[in-house]
Order: C-alpha cells, then sequence, then structure tokens
C-alpha cells in the first residue's frame, strides 16, 4: 500500500484556518485594528468602501515593521507577542495567536506599507491568496498601513453569503465602537465610502463614550468604581430612568478587551432589579481589570469570551459596585461626579448611609440561556448607527457639560434639611436642601419605603393586619396552585390566609397597607403581575411580589398630608437603602438647584 498522508499546502491551510478568523468584513476590521492597538499606535484611521467588501484598509502611526517581519507577519502562527507556552497565561496584547494576518492574506488582495521610527525606508508588500506578488524597499510615514481589497475574492461561497453593505457596515461599525471604547487613549477616525464619519479625540472613557454615542449620554451615565484585589472595575452605567425596552449600549472590557459573558450580565441587570421596570434593560460601560492568570480568553476563535477563575466573587463585587454607584448618585441626582471634587467626601458618605447589600438570588441559574443569553451584547440599533453613519464627526472633547442644570454646590450634604416640608399639588412634597430645592414624588417615595420595608421580612412573618370579616375566595387551578407555592412569600408580605375547600381559600389578614383595598382584586392583580414578571426576568419570588404589592399600595396617596406626616415620609425615604428611584425605577427625588434658580432669575 503507498502512504497516503500528505501534509497540506500553506495556502489552503491558510485558508481553512481563514474560515474561522475572517468570516466577515467585520472580523477583518477587528484583527487590523487590534493590531494597530498592539503596535502602540496614538492615532489609527479605518476606511471601508462598500460595506468593506471592495476595500478595508487601518492606517496606524504604531511602531511599524522592519522587511523581514512585514514580510513573516503573513506566515501562520508568525507573531511577535508570545515565544512560549506560558506567554500566554500573562497576556496583555489583543492579538496573539499569529493567525490573523496569514489569514486574511489567503483570502483576499492586501496591500501593506511599514516603516519603523528612525528608518528611512520602509517596506511595501502586496499579496493575494497568500502568494507574495511584490517586495520592494520604499518611501512611505512612519507606523503601518493595511489595505485588504476584495474580501473572499478567491472563495466565492464565502462572498455569496456576504450581507448586504448596510448590513456588513453595521457590523463594522459595531467593531470599530468597541475598539474605540476600549481605548479612550488612542484617537480614531473612521471613512466610510469616501466620507470621514467619526473622528474620535484622545480623551477619558466618559468623553469616548460620549463621542461615540453622542452629547446626551454626557447627562444619562453615572460612574462605577471598585477596586479590590480580585477585581479593579471603573466605568459607567447608566441611569435607571434611562432604561430601555431592548438592550442597547452594554459593553464589557476585561483588560481592554471587549467580551461578551451573560454571568456577568446578570449581575448588572441584577443590581437593577429594584430600579427599573422588569421589562427594560440598563445601558452600561464597564472596564474590568483583573490578573490575566486569572482569566481564560482562548475558548472562543473570535475571543470575545471569557471564563474568569473566580467568577461567583467577581459577580459579588460588580453587583455590589453598582449598587454603591446608584446609591451614592441617587442621593443627588443630577451630579456630575467627574466634575466634582467633592465626590470622595461625598462616596464615604453615603457609604455610611447605604451600606450596600448583596441579595443571593437563589432562583437564579447561571446557565440557563433565558436568564440572559449569548445575545447579551448586541449590535447597535439603527437610530446610533445612523447617527454614527450619517452625522457629521463629532470631537469628543465637545462634551456639553453645561446641560447639568440641578447640580448641587456642596454635594456632601444633600440630605433634606430639618425644615417645615410642604405639600405640592397634592403631590409633591418639598423642602430644603442645601443646595437648592428638593421635591420628592409622594407616591414614588411610598412605593420605594413599602418595597424595603417588605423586603426586610424575608424569612419571617410579616405584620398583618386581621380582618373583622374573613373573606373566602375562589381560584383557578392554576392560581391556586401558585398561591400554595407563594404562600411564605405572601406570608413574609403579611398576608395570612389559609386553604378553604377546592381552589378556594380563606383570607384572615392583609398587610395594614392595603387594608383599605378590594381584597379580592389586590390577589388577581398580585398572581397576574407575579406571572409576567417572572417570565420576563426571573425576579426573586418574593422581590417580585412586594414590587406588585409596594407600587399597588402607594396608589392611595393622601392629598392633604400634614408637615409631620410629611416629615415621617421624608425621614423614612432617606432611611432606604435606594431613596433614589422607585422599585419600578422612576426618579423619587430631584433637586432644583440654586444655579438654576438663580439663572431663572438672570443672576
Ligand atoms: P498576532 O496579532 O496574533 O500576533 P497577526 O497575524 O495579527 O498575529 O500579526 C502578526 C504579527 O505581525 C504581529 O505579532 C506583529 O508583530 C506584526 N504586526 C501586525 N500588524 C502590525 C501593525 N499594524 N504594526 C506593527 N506590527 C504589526
Ligand atoms: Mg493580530
Amino acid at each position: 500500500m503507498p502512504d497516503i498522508i500528505q501534509l497540506l499546502p500553506d495556502h489552503v491551510a491558510n485558508q481553512i484556518a481563514a474560515g474561522e478568523v475572517i468570516q466577515r468584513p467585520a472580523s477583518a476590521v477587528k484583527e487590523l485594528m487590534e493590531n494597530a492597538v498592539d503596535a502602540g499606535a496614538k492615532n489609527i484611521q479605518l476606511i471601508i468602501k462598500d460595506g468593506g467588501r471592495s476595500l478595508i484598509q487601518v492606517i496606524d502611526n504604531g511602531s511599524g515593521m522592519s522587511g523581514l517581519d512585514a514580510r513573516l507577519s503573513f506566515s501562520r502562527h508568525a507573531t511577535s507577542k508570545i515565544r512560549k507556552a506560558d506567554d500566554l497565561w500573562a497576556l496583555r496584547t489583543m492579538g496573539f495567536r499569529g493567525e490573523a494576518l496569514a489569514s486574511v492574506a489567503a483570502v483576499a488582495q492586501v496591500e501593506m506599507r511599514t516603516r519603523q521610527n528612525g528608518e528611512e525606508l520602509g517596506t511595501h508588500i502586496i499579496i493575494e491568496g497568500s502568494e507574495v506578488k511584490k517586495q520592494e524597499p520604499t518611501a512611505c510615514p512612519e507606523g503601518t498601513s493595511v489595505a485588504i481589497k476584495n474580501l473572499f475574492f478567491n472563495v466565492p461561497a464565502r462572498r455569496n453569503f456576504l450581507k448586504s453593505n448596510p448590513v456588513e457596515t453595521k457590523h463594522i461599525i459595531d467593531e470599530f465602537q468597541r475598539v474605540a471604547l476600549a481605548y479612550p487613549g488612542v484617537g480614531f477616525s473612521f471613512i466610510n465610502n469616501d466620507q470621514e464619519t467619526c473622528r474620535l479625540m484622545p480623551g477619558t472613557f466618559k468623553q469616548r463614550i460620549v463621542g461615540v454615542f453622542g452629547s446626551g449620554w454626557n447627562e444619562r451615565i453615572v460612574s462605577v468604581n471598585e477596586e479590590t484585589t480580585v477585581v479593579q472595575i471603573s466605568g459607567f452605567i447608566g441611569k435607571p430612568e434611562y432604561s430601555r425596552k431592548t438592550r442597547g449600549e452594554q459593553f464589557f472590557f476585561i483588560n481592554n478587551r471587549f467580551i461578551k459573558n451573560s454571568y456577568l450580565h446578570h449581575a448588572v441587570q441584577a443590581a437593577f432589579t429594584d430600579l427599573i421596570a422588569s421589562d427594560t434593560f440598563p445601558a452600561y460601560f464597564l472596564r474590568l481589570q483583573v490578573d490575566p492568570k486569572t482569566i481564560d480568553i482562548n475558548i472562543h476563535p473570535t475571543k470575545t469570551e471569557i471564563k474568569f477563575e473566580d467568577e461567583s466573587s467577581v459577580y459579588a463585587i460588580l453587583r455590589s459596585g453598582i449598587r454603591r454607584a446608584i446609591g451614592t448618585f441617587s442621593l443627588s441626582p443630577s451630579l456630575n461626579f467627574e466634575n466634582e471634587p467633592a465626590f470622595d467626601i461625598l462616596s464615604t458618605r453615603s457609604r455610611e448611609i447605604n451600606p450596600p447589600g448583596i441579595f443571593i438570588n437563589p432562583d437564579y441559574n447561571p446557565f440557563s440561556k433565558s436568564a440572559s443569553g449569548p445575545d447579551a451584547v448586541q449590535s447597535i440599533g439603527q437610530a446610533r448607527w445612523e447617527q454614527l453613519a450619517g452625522k457629521p464627526a463629532m470631537s469628543a472633547n465637545q462634551s456639553d457639560f453645561s446641560t447639568d442644570i440641578s447640580r448641587p454646590s456642596n454635594t456632601s450634604d444633600e440630605l433634606p434639611e430639618k425644615t417645615v416640608p410642604w405639600l405640592l399639588h397634592g403631590r409633591y412634597i418639598c423642602t430644603h436642601v442645601k443646595s437648592g430645592l428638593m421635591l420628592i414624588d409622594q407616591q414614588g417615595a411610598r412605593e420605594r419605603i413599602l418595597y424595603e420595608r417588605f423586603m426586610k421580612n424575608a424569612g419571617h412573618s410579616g405584620q398583618s393586619q386581621q380582618l373583622l370579616f374573613p373573606v373566602a375566595r375562589e381560584f383557578s387551578a392554576p392560581d391556586f396552585e401558585l398561591l400554595q407555592a407563594l404562600r411564605n412569600e405572601f406570608h413574609s408580605l403579611g398576608f395570612d390566609f389559609e386553604p378553604f375547600g377546592k381552589n378556594t381559600v380563606k383570607i384572615n389578614g392583609v398587610p395594614p397597607e392595603v387594608q383599605d383595598t378590594d381584597i379580592k382584586t389586590l390577589f388577581d392583580q398580585l398572581l397576574e403581575q407575579f406571572k409576567t414578571s417572572q417570565q420576563d426576568l426571573r425576579l426573586h419570588r418574593l422581590d417580585n411580589l412586594a414590587k406588585t404589592l409596594s407600587s399597588n399600595a402607594a396608589r392611595f396617596i393622601s392629598r392633604s398630608l400634614g408637615p409631620e406626616q410629611m416629615t415621617v415620609i421624608i425621614e423614612q425615604l432617606f432611611a432606604c437603602e435606594t431613596p433614589g428611584y422607585s422599585p419600578s425605577g422612576k426618579p423619587v427625588v430631584s433637586i432644583v438647584g440654586l444655579d438654576e434658580l438663580g439663572t431663572r432669575f438672570g443672576r
């Protein structure tokens, strides 16, 4: 028998490998941009044509390559970033597999010009389908330019598989944004079909977010900062009132690398649990720094997924860090922390007031798809894409800080002062704070107070007001079952009932807060709402019921509160963990600053 095993020629092997690394124009964009970042570039330009089909070019002012390196960079497993297997565990660069350029060169016509700092001449290389067509010295700027033309020209199946130009462009913009957000210290620009559609100056992370998504974001986010030995977290979260029905801007960067992780996503969502409606999503831009030895980023060919050694600690730290950020912020609603020297004082002070609670949700299953699927981070919505692709360039340094009308002047005293409060239109409690006028929405305040009171009772039976005439109530069979299953939770809330014949319960007592309500309707509403929210968000059962009950009970606000009653509400509200928001995520407190008043009176 003759021997039959042959080694695949390099160009065939490269073409096969390319299938994994380069799936569409956006993958090539990502690889080229990451190479430019790895080369220490301070300015990176992305140029595309026809959704990347005819041209993808990245120009950087990084280290450049020698003639030999330029040639070698196109060989498979050619990398300057690791030398031995051990290096893998200490990696801090974006690329390391040495496959990207080889893959791209296997399926496109590639032209590179590169010159090292201090060298007189650079190198010009043209490669088509892994074949070097030309290599010669050339005069060119310092740094590297790689142009990929006619991607998949020799793989018609792949080329036909590409989507329309706008769709491919959208994927490219996603990648561009991810890299641009990961490196706010680097300048970026984006030229699409000969038009510059985005230019980002080097700046802070916040300026970069605003530069990428628009000046409106300046108002919408608050900073998160959490330093521990396991992980350092920094970045921004969207204020609860800006949460949206669609998953929009949700970004995790681990050691500057954009990643998707549904477990961490859940930690964020859990931190917002009682602050936003159950069918909405908060925005987040979070950077996590961890020791590279404690993560594994190599479990996915496109490297956007990651595994942590100590996943549950990272989860808990992330969740409580966000709680703290919201708690700090909600005491002084429109405070812009980045401009605020008093931030340190504020954060220490609010730590005393609001120790972060860590509620563990026993029902949470991190591996459940429905908790948060693989689409945890989705591509940008149409609106944003138009904004980026269609509108004139926005410099990040134009960030508009002036719209921040109600910034308190002294942040360490944003608690209501002991003065007599008054009621505006039977609804808003008005009181002094150091920086101006504080308005409290009576209904939201009651909801927040009741909700936290109910939650504190978890595991005990809540305070119950016995009914003078117990009520018997028949339920549908499934509702009756559900009611039995939720018996403990109902008890915690202060309900007292027992089975009373087929599908019927006798209700003996209810929480004092809801005495005046029609009890039958209340039970129906609680069960209905429970079923809906449970599907949406796998909420903690008690949390779910407590939310519904508190919003139900708080509907009966009093239009004629006396000053003493208002003072009690204010005190109870500010004893809450999160006074600034109702459990369904509506703002409860708003401050009209003296500055703002001054402006109105022309002072
Ligand atoms: P990897 O990034 O995984 O090492 P690539 O195929 O992307 O593999 O690149 C191969 C090598 O080519 C890199 O390790 C780097 O040394 C060099 N290289 C690629 N792009 C650039 C660039 N823009 N500037 C300088 N060197 C580059
Ligand atoms: Mg690379």
